[in-house]
């Protein structure tokens, strides 16, 4: 079939839930599809669209009640939640309507989970409907077998590890925080259940990870829920480097000064510095900085450490100066560009699920610092299902104090388990990349829902 036929046959809607941890893989899935020659647009809102500049995928914007400043602007979360549902479904609708009054009509609406009631857009409009979630399927399986009522929310006090098929057994602190403490934010693990009431009803569910990966849940869930695994929606030229002009994201909400940290890095002996970044989120807590920040300065690395404007305030008086000969803080960077260079040889992460997923496919052995959602839960996985790195442990109060990080940076970069690693980190990366190249398992997924999309139409 022509390209420009298949283009006319299926316009694909990618709708990204307008946070950095959810732009990034679901505008990977549009430039994935655009490479298959299937028209994809991502739809995000107008505040975050500002940013947003990937070549070839185009960008069409709707709004969730505040544009000028996004979620920083709304009163509460839940006011956030409740206004791009109604703002967001209604001006969705009529994006569709117009680009069908454009001769651009939509045949399907690939919509983070994380946004549920586009689905009743798509049914609506009488088009098809695809879940996109942002977590890994471990995570996911977690909110699945407890909404549907196959798990209890576990025992608080944590003595009682939960057993879920096909993960090891998980302590309350190993658990998505939103389920260990579920009064902590109760609009977000609402909002979880929501995208998980609908599932059933898609025309296909996906997720950003792969079969390899997280084969033991997909046996466990196999013919219980839907979801077809189809990552790592990292870009290509980190990956299997097969569609060239995907070099990186292109989303970033932030802009970083690379010529800075770049040269920084060049001037590193390989596998010698240690990156650290708590993603985009952030929210880190005074003491939890003060702690990584001694911890990094007597760890006797050189260290790159992403700290976001707002959270740089919570450094100790003195430490940027003090650290001048070893340590570089910025406000943000490209992670690709960083995790990929040779210089570095340890990642201190939150655990988010992307950043999870760059690790793993950079092959750069990581020290998981979790702080919520479903952090905690990647980070076991990190240490206890794929050997690629360590969890730091926490005290009482839920700190990370500097002695446990320095001891974490020195296992993963030299101690006695760096070694089996290393070789882990290695096989994973080349899982990763068999997963997402030509004829790998996440690309045969994506190849048919390609094919059943311009099927359905040609019929
Ligand atoms: N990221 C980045 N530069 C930074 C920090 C983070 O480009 O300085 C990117 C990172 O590559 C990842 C995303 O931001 O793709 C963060 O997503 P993640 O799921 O790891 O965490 P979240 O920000 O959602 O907590």
């Amino acid at each position: 079939m022509e390209k420009e036929e298949r283009e006319k046959r299926c316009h694909v809607l990618v709708l990204t839930y307008p946070s950095q941890g959810h732009i990034n893989p679901l505008l990977q899935f549009a430039k994935r599809l655009l490479s298959k020659g299937v028209k994809a647009t991502l739809v995000t809102t107008h505040y975050a669209a500002r940013s947003i500049c990937a070549q070839g995928v185009g960008v069409e914007t709707i709004s969730d009640g505040f544009d000028d400043g996004g979620f920083t602007q709304a009163p509460s979360a839940e006011a956030y939640v409740e206004s791009f549902r109604t703002v967001g479904s209604r001006t969705l609708g009529e994006l569709v309507l117009k680009l069908q009054e454009m001769g651009s009509p939509v045949g399907c609406i690939v919509y983070d989970s994380f946004l549920p009631w586009a689905l009743d857009v798509a049914r609506e409009r009488g088009i098809f409907g695809a879940s996109f979630f942002t977590n890994s399927a471990s995570v996911c399986s977690i909110y699945w077998r407890v909404h549907r009522g196959l798990m209890a929310l576990p025992d608080l006090t944590g003595a009682v590890p939960v057993s879920i098929p096909g993960l090891p057994p998980l302590g309350s602190s190993e658990l998505p925080s939103f389920l260990a403490a579920p009064t902590s934010y109760p609009a977000y693990l609402s909002a979880i259940f929501d995208q998980l009431t609908n599932l059933d009803k898609n025309d296909w569910a996906f997720g950003n990870t792969f079969e390899e990966l997280e084969s033991e849940v997909a046996k466990a869930m196999t013919g219980l829920w839907p979801v077809t695994m189809l990552g790592p929606m990292v870009p290509s030229a980190y990956i299997d480097k097969r569609i060239k002009e995907d070099t990186g994201y292109g989303g970033s909400l932030w802009k970083p000064n690379s010529d800075e940290y770049m040269k920084w890095l060049g001037r590193r002996a390989p596998n010698s510095v240690v990156y650290v970044s708590f993603g985009s989120m952030a929210g880190v807590i005074a003491e939890q900085m003060e702690e990584v920040a001694w911890g990094l300065r007597e760890s006797d690395q050189h260290f790159l450490w992403v700290v976001k404007e707002l959270e740089q305030g919570k450094l100790p008086d003195g430490f940027v100066k003090s650290i001048q000969e070893i340590g570089l803080i910025v406000n943000w960077c490209d992670q690709l560009e960083v995790l990929s260079h040779q210089a570095v040889g340890c990642f201190v992460t939150h655990c988010g699920w992307n950043s999870t997923l760059e690790g793993l496919s950079l092959r750069v052995p990581m020290v998981g610092v979790p702080q919520w959602s479903d952090q905690p839960t990647n980070a076991k996985c990190v240490e206890d299902v794929w050997g690629v790195g360590v969890r730091a442990k926490s005290d009482d109060k839920g700190i990370v104090r500097r002695e446990e990080l320095k001891t974490c940076i020195r296992e993963v970069m030299e101690g006695e388990r760096s070694l089996v690693i290393k070789r882990n980190a290695i096989k994973w990366r080349e899982l990763a990349k068999e997963a997402i190249n030509e004829g790998g398992s996440s690309d045969k997924k994506i190849d048919e829902f390609v094919e059943r999309l311009l099927n359905v139409k040609s019929n």
